[in-house]
């Protein structure tokens, strides 16, 4: 364990979202603590970058940082400018207010600010907490404490991070899994405004999710928590190594002629 680890602290849901409150509440004493995080809501902006605006930072206290850009532009901005240019010793991102599992963590602005801190250099861990009647934050506090001591003592290979998912009713324990299989459906809203204009809302229906054991959604599901390992090289290996012995006529490995 390092004596004094460098813990960056962001979300997507904004600085003053109480999820992030609560998450820098759980890792205080692990390390020094710093808080970046977005000035707004930036919920389902991915891994987006700011590039044709210029990006302010508001310090509003010590090691605690408000920026009017995205999750990944925090920890962008974080670590090369505000923590002088080298990366922290742990990105830990959330408590997300919402879950992040299968294919969500492609929108995900969460998991994409976590993955920014692997990106740049530092392990990683993002963290969601399912919502609903009854929701609380001390499960998802106490597992993101635990696994953020962990990571800083046996550290990540290089390149992955943990995503988290904890479970609206209290956690039976916790369990690998693998990102799940959602199905959409009315995933579109198609509506007419007050001037009889058609106006479309995403995000309408409830999502369905194929129950496939050892999925980050079935384990929830039932009500673990679910810690799914992600890679940041997204490269399909097993069919690269499929196609390479096929040989497909596309594939000109002389010069073209
Ligand atoms: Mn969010």
């Amino acid at each position: 364990m390092l004596s004094r680890p460098r813990i960056l602290v962001t979300n997507d849901d904004g600085f003053s979202a109480e999820g992030i409150q609560v998450l820098a509440g759980a890792l205080e004493g692990l390390g020094e603590l710093w808080v970046i995080a977005p000035d707004s809501e930036q919920s389902a902006v991915s891994h987006a970058l700011t590039l044709e605006r210029p990006l302010r930072v508001r310090s509003v206290g010590e090691r605690r940082y408000v920026v009017n850009g995205t999750p990944t532009d925090c920890v962008t901005l974080g670590i090369s400018s505000l923590m002088n240019g080298s990366p922290p010793d742990i990105v830990v991102s959330g408590i997300n207010r919402g879950a992040n599992m299968g294919v969500d963590v492609h929108y995900s602005g969460t998991v994409s600010a976590a993955f920014e801190g692997v990106i740049l250099g530092a392990p990683a861990i993002a963290v969601s907490q399912n919502v609903g009647k009854g929701m609380s934050w001390d499960s998802a506090a106490v597992v993101a404490r635990e696994l953020t001591a962990w990571v800083l003592a046996h550290g990540l290979p290089k390149e992955t991070l943990l995503n988290v998912n904890v479970p609206l009713t209290k956690p039976r324990g916790l369990k690998l899994t693998r990102l799940g299989v959602r199905r959409y459906t009315e995933g579109v809203v198609k509506q007419k405004d007050p001037r009889g204009r058609t106006i479309y809302w995403i995000g309408g229906g409830e999502p369905v999710w194929e129950r496939i054991p050892g999925t980050d959604f079935n384990e929830v599901g039932e009500g673990w928590i679910s810690v799914t390992p992600l890679h940041l090289d997204m490269t399909d290996t097993v069919f690269l190594e499929e196609l390479q012995g096929a040989k497909p006529s596309w594939v000109r490995e002389n010069d073209c002629e």
